[in-house]
């Protein structure tokens, strides 16, 4: 396919024709037609896909010119570096149309930015907290919000701007169209695509499901968290074999508890990041780890997706992801560069549904493994192990918080609360008329 096959104008035609883009990638060429169908859209990408494009091309196609002040288009992204590149992207793309772009971020003055957006834009590109300033100084309203974009939506989730997104969202009318990229799936943007898209239409480029043949994988079947980390302690005392291990972890409260057993045993050798972790702390642990001071990382999917380190000796899956792709990416960080690499994937019986998804999109088994006898099997549950409560009701209460087992409710619990008892005991006894016109109904109903 080339971009002549896609319902592109001249003008798009042209710019790209002088950026010498030939075909359009394969995300490219999914999010076309998907995006020019008005319909809300998920799209599992990574950098480098050329993803911007993949959102800008319908976009510039479908917006019309005009001379209003408010901004039609919204694209929001977690930091100030992307706020800069997708602006400049845009620009390239629309070199032959009359559009007018904005980027808004924060860390610098806001004055600058306050005059650009009173001007009037066509399109604002922006990280959320700065934009939401912006908007409460007046700078600029989001009411002809018509598509909102939400890049790296699994970064800001990760770096908590949840409530900042929620800040916009309120503002915007919601009969817009809703485009999203991430490039992993996690529970959190699950969360905030059921809370905010309508039946969106999931775009995806097919990471490779053929893992590397230089990398060797390796599976065990444990019962629970404890007996896992027993068995990382057992593995992680031959230092020689283990001289550089990538441990992931699904969830930041998880990765601290496994650091902190690990620390415990390792100390010096053991290292953390995920986005909790202060920006210095981060690059302080990358770097440990990359030079070769600390032989273990701890880290979470979405922060060591960026880390570019060679040499890894194993990566090990803790947990078994939900989201297959993840696994790929995960596995993929070790076997670099025709270098031999192990990964471990460690699965309880609850994970054992991901295990086949993962399976499934590699079209291969991992080879399973005993545990050794030397690991002791823990039966102490941590809190996410242990079975939930369902309590109705309590705005108090965690859903998931730990508790004893689910049992029957009493029955004086069982009532049913219908609502508006009163209302209803008094239409029993005047047997109110059934329609409001009909006031002969209790007339009739006397006899
Ligand atoms: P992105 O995934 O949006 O960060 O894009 C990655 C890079 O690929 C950017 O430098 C784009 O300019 C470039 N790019 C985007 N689309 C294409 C294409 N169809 N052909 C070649 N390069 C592209």
């Amino acid at each position: 396919m080339t971009f002549q096959d896609l319902n592109l104008n001249t003008p798009l035609l042209n710019a790209l024709e002088d950026l010498k883009f030939e075909t359009p990638t394969p995300i490219q060429e999914q999010a076309f037609s998907t995006i020019m169908s008005g319909k809300d859209v998920v799209g599992i990408a990574q950098t480098g896909t050329g993803k911007t494009f993949a959102y800008m091309l319908p976009i510039l196609r479908m917006l019309k010119y005009s001379e209003q002040k408010n901004p039609r288009i919204l694209v929001m992204v977690p930091t100030r570096e992307l706020v800069v590149q997708v602006v400049e992207e845009i620009e390239k793309l629309a070199a032959y149309i009359n559009v007018r772009v904005a980027g808004v971020y924060g860390g610098v003055n806001i004055n600058t930015q306050h005059q650009d957006l009173l001007q009037g834009q066509d399109i604002v590109v922006a990280t959320p907290g700065r934009l939401y300033d912006l908007v409460i100084r007046r700078a600029v309203q989001l009411k002809s919000i018509q598509k909102l974009v939400i890049d790296e939506v699994d970064v800001m989730l990760d770096l908590g701007f949840r409530f900042q997104i929620n800040n916009i969202l309120e503002l915007i009318p919601d009969n817009r169209q809703n485009i999203m990229f991430s490039a992993t799936m996690t529970e959190a943007v699950e969360e905030l695509i059921d809370a905010n898209f309508r039946t969106p239409e999931k775009i995806s480029v097919a990471i490779s499901g053929t893992p590397l043949d230089n990398i060797e994988q390796r599976g065990y079947k444990i019962p629970n968290f404890h007996t896992k980390a027993n068995f990382l302690k057992e593995l992680l005392k031959d230092k020689e074999t283990y001289s550089k291990v990538l441990i992931f972890v699904g969830y930041k409260r998880l990765a601290d508890r496994l650091f902190e057993i690990l620390s415990l045993e390792f100390e010096e050798e053991c290292t953390i990041i995920h986005s909790n972790k202060s920006q210095n702390y981060r690059l302080r642990s990358i770097r440990q780890f990359g030079d070769g001071f600390c032989r273990i990382l701890v880290a979470t999917d979405v922060m060591a997706r960026g880390l570019d380190i060679e040499h890894v000796s194993h990566v090990i899956n803790f947990d078994t992801p939900e989201y297959p792709e993840n696994y790929m990416h995960r596995i993929g960080r070790t076997g670099r560069a025709e270098r031999q690499g192990i990964s471990f994937l460690l699965t309880t019986e609850k994970e054992e549904e991901n295990l086949e998804k993962i399976q499934t999109l590699m079209r291969m088994e991992v080879p399973q493994f005993e545990l050794p006898e030397s690991v002791e099997i823990s039966t102490i549950l941590i809190p996410e192990e242990q079975p939930k409560v369902f309590e109705i009701n309590n705005p108090n209460k965690n859903e998931d918080a730990p508790g004893p087992a689910f049992h029957e409710k009493s029955a004086k619990n069982q009532k049913v609360n219908l609502g508006g008892s009163y209302r209803r005991e008094i239409a029993k006894k005047y047997k109110k008329p059934k329609t409001r016109g009909d006031k002969n109904y209790n007339k009739r109903n006397k006899k």
